[in-house]
């Protein structure tokens, strides 16, 4: 039987990694996205990968997104909450729209995105969540109150329906990368992402398919037994 996975912003970055791994493991995959439309006209030209546009933040769209994805293409059964964005600004200066955005995007899209498809899962007796959480939600980062608080909200969501989808064949997981080559650190000023690496003791930022690969070993039938899990993928730069 194939397996259908859905990854939430899985037309650039890690989230494009994340569908390729699945997809060569013969994974039925589709993924979303919110705004880039020449990103995702491009991705969709070059993979006939179904792509579909929602906003990960709002509940209604998710409810509709995901019975769209279902009708489509079948029952999700491996969801991986990847969608992400950083709004950084130290706390005395960071406008609120900035914390709601973050807070939005990160965490409660893992809400909208996991309630809209957790009662199928629960009655089929068998999911596979992945959620995207990152370094600086278990270290903090300076500038980024509103993406710490979020990628932290993450983990304790995690632990928290892994305890109530345990007996039911589900598996709820968090992978918490560190400093990743996509745009988002492409974003960083240079000599910023210098100091970045030089704190890094594997001396390099990470793959996107160095986090996939960590996806793909949570989503398989195997890894049924992992659940609750903070998985680091982060070249040694914090050891929790
Ligand atoms: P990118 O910025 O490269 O890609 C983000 C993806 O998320 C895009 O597909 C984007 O769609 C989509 N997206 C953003 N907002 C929404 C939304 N509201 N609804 C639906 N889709 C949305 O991010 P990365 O690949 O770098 O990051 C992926 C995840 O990994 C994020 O959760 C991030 O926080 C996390 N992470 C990244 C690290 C890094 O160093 N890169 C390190 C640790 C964690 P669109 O193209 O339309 O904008």
């Amino acid at each position: 039987m194939t397996r259908v996975a859905l990854i939430t912003g899985g037309t650039r970055g890690i989230g494009a990694a994340i569908w390729r791994m699945l997809q060569s493991h013969d994974y039925r995959v589709a993924t979303n996205y919110h705004a880039n439309d020449r990103a995702a006209q491009a991705f969709r030209d070059e993979t006939g990968i179904p792509v579909f546009k929602w906003d990960v933040g709002d509940f209604a769209a998710c409810e509709i997104g995901t019975s769209q994805v279902e009708s489509e293409i079948g029952p999700i059964e491996i969801l991986v909450n990847n969608a992400g964005i950083t709004r950084d600004a130290v706390l005395h200066r960071m406008d609120f729209s900035a914390w709601r955005a973050v807070i939005e995007t990160n965490l409660t899209s893992c809400f909208n995105m996991c309630r809209s498809v957790v009662s199928g899962m629960r009655r089929r007796r068998f999911g596979r969540i992945v959620n995207i959480s990152s370094i600086n939600g278990q270290k903090g980062r300076f500038g980024q109150t509103n993406y710490a608080a979020a990628k932290a909200g993450i983990l304790g969501f995690t632990k928290a329906l892994a305890l109530e989808t345990a007996s039911l064949g589900i598996t709820v997981n968090a992978v918490a990368p560190g400093y990743t080559e996509t745009d988002m650190v492409d974003a960083i000023p240079e000599d910023i992402r210098q100091t970045i690496v030089a704190r890094i003791p594997e001396g390099r930022f990470a793959r996107p398919e160095e986090v996939a690969s960590v996806v793909c070993f949570l989503a398989a039938d195997a890894a049924g037994f992992i659940t609750g899990a903070t998985i680091a993928v982060n070249g040694g730069q914090y050891m929790a």
